[in-house]
């Protein structure tokens, strides 16, 4: 008997949910208690500092010695009174995962005696032993000098654990020499240009703009597996994902688990992970199941795109430490299991000024309708000038399980709009120059005065589409559910912020040679629409017919993450993210082979799992079975039952030994084929060489596997199977 899985079931089937009591029953009494945030940042600071402090926040100013100690000595006796006894820097460095390095409070005096200490210069900056994170070779590991910097833009918070309490300090990470060896450092420059663009676009229709904020809300889907089922597969345990496994006989075609009750194990854990989250100040606030059985989400409410992104990576942290306390584990692997749907991180994005108004958000006047379709539909034109840039900055070896495989969505880049702004913007292409007399309705004339009442309503929906208009911001879908958002937001921003400086440049010119303001924008929007409606489409994303329309239209459908992550470091991107200071050249160099090794090490990994489990688990299995039907064929026919009677068993024992000799062949050959990889100097004709050749046996290995699950024995079979593992109660 299969003796590990029939133990791991039994565990999983008898375990009760965990009873989780919130710490009030008022979400305000508790919301924020574990950060050092703005409010407790005016409590515990001088109304002077304070100041200076705010001002670094949203103006990016730097903050003097003085103010850095005094808000270390603050923050100090805060993280003290709730119970800290360590600090950290905090950082999200190139591995994907986020890093800390502990470092207590107290310090040795000369006389022996400890004394709680933490100095402005340990908060500002620190020189963690980084020596081991993924540099790209920018940073020579006999250096091993790169050092972490406070990002006084994010609030510093405290992580409650059974061994006591951390305050935690967000960090950017660099090398000495002053490149960016993490996600955050090249974000939050790429965001401070769109403010800059954007706040400059948006002096055309509003003077008292100073500042526009890019937003982010980043839906997360996971999986949760029971914590003896998931151990009791080592595929999951060492790759996230499972890399065989026949599919149930009920999966998700039914839809009945989407929007289902939530099953009561899991709902006590998503209530005990929202709890540590809103103390965490993080804005939780909605949970769901999703549509695969055992796949859920959760969103918190949107924030601006840094905080978000550490909020999210925080929850991600979260949700995988309180998955302990119920005897789960989260899997945020975007294709977990075959067969059914992987997990994505929808990230909805859009861009706000600092006097309130979303910029994506069509209102009931005209002017500010000008305003919204200028930014509408410059962000069309910027995801397609540079969709394939976009395309890179969601690859990675887990997204490509997702995106352009067997099971949709595609790797294809398109935008859905709805039909009310696709004949919005259709109208705007077809009308002519319009010409402006003294007396004329302008609005009415440039067809911008009938937008309202239509726009408001944003039931219009597609949920296929990996860039959608909901409404009043833009989902970006094609997100993988185990990425740093950081990666794809850098690149939107960015490519969002090129688009505005573009059309600015030109809006200024066209208004130099004499023409009115307004029409100007429209004559220049116009042009934008002819030229970038090939990226827009209404239609099923999932569809075969698209793939074949997409292609028509000239749209890339890059399906390998090594061909994706190439754009990065074509001229044009680099020529892109030089002139906005985003990346140097050796920057966007260094993150490309980093970004390719971790693809090449994901699918060794994998590729080994799978030769072991084959060699070691499925075929010895087989074998076994195999011998007691042929021992139970020589016995038949020792009593003289006829062939005719047998022949199921023969069949059977004739189908195993062609699964097995298949597997010991493919087996065989992709070991080859990693060997060459191995042997392969090339970073770049390694990555193709795991892409082409050691992932094309996956499929094949996967095949016989997944048919001899369903010959032997069920007693036997060693795997846990995709019914056990997704029933999750
Ligand atoms: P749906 O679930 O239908 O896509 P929701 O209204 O629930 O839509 O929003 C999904 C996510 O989008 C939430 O995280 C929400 O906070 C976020 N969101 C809403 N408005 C904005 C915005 N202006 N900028 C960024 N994200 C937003
Ligand atoms: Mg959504």
């Amino acid at each position: 008997m299969a003796v590990l899985r029939f133990k791991a079931l039994e565990y999983a089937q008898n375990r009760p949910a965990v009873v989780v009591s919130p710490p009030s029953t008022k979400v305000s009494d508790y919301y924020g208690t574990n950060v050092f945030g703005l409010d407790a940042m005016r409590s515990n600071l001088s109304a002077d500092i304070f100041k200076k402090v705010s001002r670094a926040i949203e103006a990016g100013e730097r903050i003097d010695e003085d103010a850095a100690d005094a808000v270390a000595a603050a923050m100090k006796s805060w993280a003290i009174s709730k119970g800290a006894t360590h600090y950290t820097h905090w950082f999200q460095p190139l591995t994907g995962a986020t890093a800390e390095k502990h470092d207590a409070f107290f310090d040795v005096m000369p006389n022996g005696k400890a004394i709680e200490k933490f100095k402005g210069s340990a908060l500002v900056q620190q020189e963690p032993d980084a020596s081991s994170f993924p540099s790209g070779g920018i940073r020579n590991t006999f250096e091993a000098r790169g050092y972490t910097a406070w990002d006084p833009t994010s609030p510093a918070f405290i992580i409650e654990n059974a061994a006591g309490c951390t305050l935690c300090i967000p960090t950017v990470f660099v090398s000495y020499t002053g490149e960016a060896l993490d996600y955050k450092a090249p974000l939050l420059k790429a965001l401070s240009l769109v403010d800059k663009a954007a706040t400059a676009v948006c002096d055309y229709f509003d003077k008292s703009v100073s500042r526009v904020i890019a937003t982010l809300g980043a839906e997360q889907e996971y999986f949760l597996v029971d914590r003896a089922l998931y151990n009791a597969r080592p595929d999951l345990v060492m790759t996230g994902r499972t890399v065989f496994g026949h599919s149930p006989a009920k999966g998700q075609q039914l839809e009945d688990h989407y929007f289902g009750s939530i099953p009561s194990r899991v709902h006590a854990y998503m209530q005990d992970f929202e709890i540590e989250a809103l103390k965490l100040g993080i804005p939780i606030r909605t949970r769901h199941n999703e549509v695969a059985p055992s796949q859920f989400e959760c969103a918190p409410t949107f924030e601006e795109v840094n905080l978000a992104v550490d909020h999210n990576l925080l929850l991600m942290d979260l949700m995988e430490k309180v998955a302990e306390r119920h005897n789960f584990k989260v899997l945020f692997h975007e294709k977990p299991f075959a067969g059914i749907n992987g997990s994505g991180k929808h990230n909805n994005w859009s861009l706000g000024t600092d006097t309130g108004k979303n910029l994506l958000s069509p209102s009931t006047r005209p002017k500010e309708n000008l305003q919204f379709l200028t930014f509408f539909i410059n962000i069309i034109k910027a995801v397609h000038d540079n969709a394939d840039l976009l395309r890179a900055s969601i690859a990675s070896a887990g997204n490509e399980h997702r995106l352009g495989a067997n099971e949709a969505p595609p790797a294809i880049m398109s935008v859905f709009i709805g039909s009310q702004l696709t004949s919005v913007l259709e109208e705007l292409e077809t009308n002519a120059t319009i010409k402006i007399d003294k007396g004329d309705n302008m609005y009415m004339k440039l067809g911008i005065d009938k937008i309202p009442s239509i726009l408001l309503d944003n039931t219009d929906r597609n949920r296929t589409s990996p860039f959608a208009f909901t409404g009043n911001k833009f989902e970006f879908r094609a997100v993988g559910g185990a990425a740093n958002s950081s990666s794809n937001m850098i690149v939107l921003n960015t490519i969002v912020a090129h688009q505005l400086f573009q059309f600015r440049k030109e809006v200024d010119a066209a208004i130099a040679k004499g023409e009115k303001k307004e029409v100007a924008i429209v004559n220049v929007l116009r042009e934008y629409v002819k030229s970038a409606r090939g990226i827009i489409f209404e239609g099923n994303g999932y569809s075969e017919e698209w793939i074949q329309e997409a292609a028509k239209r000239g749209l890339s459908n890059i399906k390998s993450t090594p061909d994706a992550l190439d754009v990065y470091i074509n001229d044009k991107s680099i020529h892109l993210f030089e002139k906005y200071g985003i990346f140097s050249h050796r920057e966007i160099e260094a993150r490309y082979e980093i970004m390719l090794e971790n693809y090449i090490k994901k699918l060794q990994i994998e590729s080994r799992v799978m030769g072991d489990l084959v060699l070691n688990h499925v075929i010895p299995t087989a074998v076994k079975y195999q011998s007691i039907l042929v021992k139970n064929l020589e016995g038949l026919k020792s009593i003289g039952i006829k062939a005719k009677h047998t022949k199921n068993t023969t069949d059977t024992i004739e189908k195993i030994a062609e699964y097995v000799d298949t597997l010991l062949g493919a087996v065989e050959d992709m070991t080859e084929a990693r060997k060459k990889a191995n042997n392969t100097e090339n970073v770049r004709e390694r990555a193709a060489l795991y892409g082409n050749e050691v992932k094309g046996y996956f499929d094949k290995i996967r095949y016989s596997v997944d048919k001899l699950e369903l010959l032997v024995d069920d007693e036997d079979w060693p795997l846990v199977k995709y019914r056990e593992l997704l029933m999750v109660r």
